[in-house]
């Protein structure tokens, strides 16, 4: 873990949705942010089947098993659906004057397993289309780890 996110209050609830107070925090997605504040992406996989699925449930989708453990996965995906948001909340280090992009990547654990987030700077407009492959970043945005994607490396 990085030296600047070294701090045992992140593994307290109350710390927790303190930290990520506009992403509805609950039970089944916690592990997903503790995961963040580390720089890993966990997604739900089920130990019963294998499946993964996002956003985090506490049930299996395919096989009903409640044996649930959120898995890092690998961050390697490609673009699936791509939107250009031109208005919108203000969020730290969105800018939408020059449009702000979002991706939706197809993670390369399963298909149809989908993360949805924006690119990091720099990410070359011309790639920015459906099916170019992609790799996992992390960005600080207000102190706090963020997942984005960056061109993959046969991209
Ligand atoms: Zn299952």
């Amino acid at each position: 873990m990085p030296a600047d996110f070294e701090d045992d209050s992140a593994t307290d609830d109350t710390a927790l949705i303190a930290r990520f107070g506009g992403h509805g925090i609950d039970r089944d997605s916690a592990a997903h942010f503790r995961g963040r504040l580390e720089r890993r992406l966990l997604i739900h996989r089920c130990d019963d089947c294998g499946r993964w699925h996002h956003p985090p449930r506490p049930m299996c989708p395919a096989c009903w098993s409640w044996n649930i453990t959120p898995t890092e996965v690998s961050g390697r995906g490609r673009i699936h659906l791509l939107m250009t948001l031109h208005q919108g909340p203000p969020a730290s280090g969105v800018d939408y004057a020059d449009g702000h992009p979002v991706v939706t990547v197809e993670l390369e654990e399963q298909p149809a397993l989908r993360f949805t987030s924006t690119v990091a700077d720099g990410f070359p407009t011309d790639r920015l289309e459906i099916g170019t492959p992609v790799t996992l970043e992390w960005v600080d945005r207000d102190g706090t780890p963020t997942p984005v994607f960056g061109l993959g490396e046969d991209g």
